[in-house]
């Protein structure tokens, strides 16, 4: 660790509430950790295959950042529909391997993308994971993002911003766009 970490202590952040702006907060922290030398791993829960551009110059461009995909979002096939079980499976999956990546000692930033979203559509319970969030080490900070983050949750972190939606294209029937929405 550099002098920039000294007096360096692991916050939790949690990026919640219906206006956009939290996934690409995260991934904006992503890049400014990044830029310190900092190795951060991103999970991404209920996503499935959906692209967005920061996953292909990321993968290209930004060794020090590692994103997975845990979530049973969508699907290629229209004759297999995921059941709920299989997005339970696919939730739990996905907090074990957050599990792993907070305890693994190598990253300095964890980033748990749409984790309030799985645990609003009980996919996952609150306390497995507040039991995450134990055992972060010291100086790990660790980032949740998505709508309707829990009251344990909000207890519990560091640093909670909420997005207030004053204004959405979508309400004006514009379509996600290339670039800004994905
Ligand atoms: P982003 O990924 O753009 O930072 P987000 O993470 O805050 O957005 P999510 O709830 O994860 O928002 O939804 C992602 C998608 O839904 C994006 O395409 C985003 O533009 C769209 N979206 C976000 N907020 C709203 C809203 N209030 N009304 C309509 N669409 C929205
Ligand atoms: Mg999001």
């Amino acid at each position: 660790m550099n002098d920039l970490n000294r007096g360096s202590r692991g916050l939790v952040l949690v990026y919640t509430g219906d206006g956009k702006g939290k996934t690409t907060a995260a991934f904006g922290l992503a890049l400014r950790a990044a830029g310190r030398g900092f190795r951060v791993h991103v999970i991404q829960f209920i996503k499935g295959a959906m692209e967005t551009g920061e996953i292909d110059l990321i993968a290209k461009a930004l060794p020090s950042i590692t994103v997975e995909r845990v979530g049973k979002g969508f699907t290629w096939r229209r004759d297999v529909v995921p059941t709920f079980e299989d997005h339970v499976a696919a939730a739990r999956d996905g907090l074990a391997r957050a599990r792993e990546a907070v305890t693994a000692g190598t990253y300095q930033v964890v980033i748990l993308d749409e984790i309030n979203v799985a645990l609003k559509k009980k996919l996952l319970e609150t306390n497995d994971v507040l039991d995450v969030l134990d055992r972060r080490p010291n100086e790990l900070h660790l980032v949740l993002t998505g709508r309707g983050a829990p009251t344990e949750l909000i207890d519990r972190a560091d640093l909670v911003t909420e997005m207030r939606c004053v204004k959405h294209p979508f309400q004006r029937g514009i379509p996600a766009q290339i670039g800004i929405d994905r």
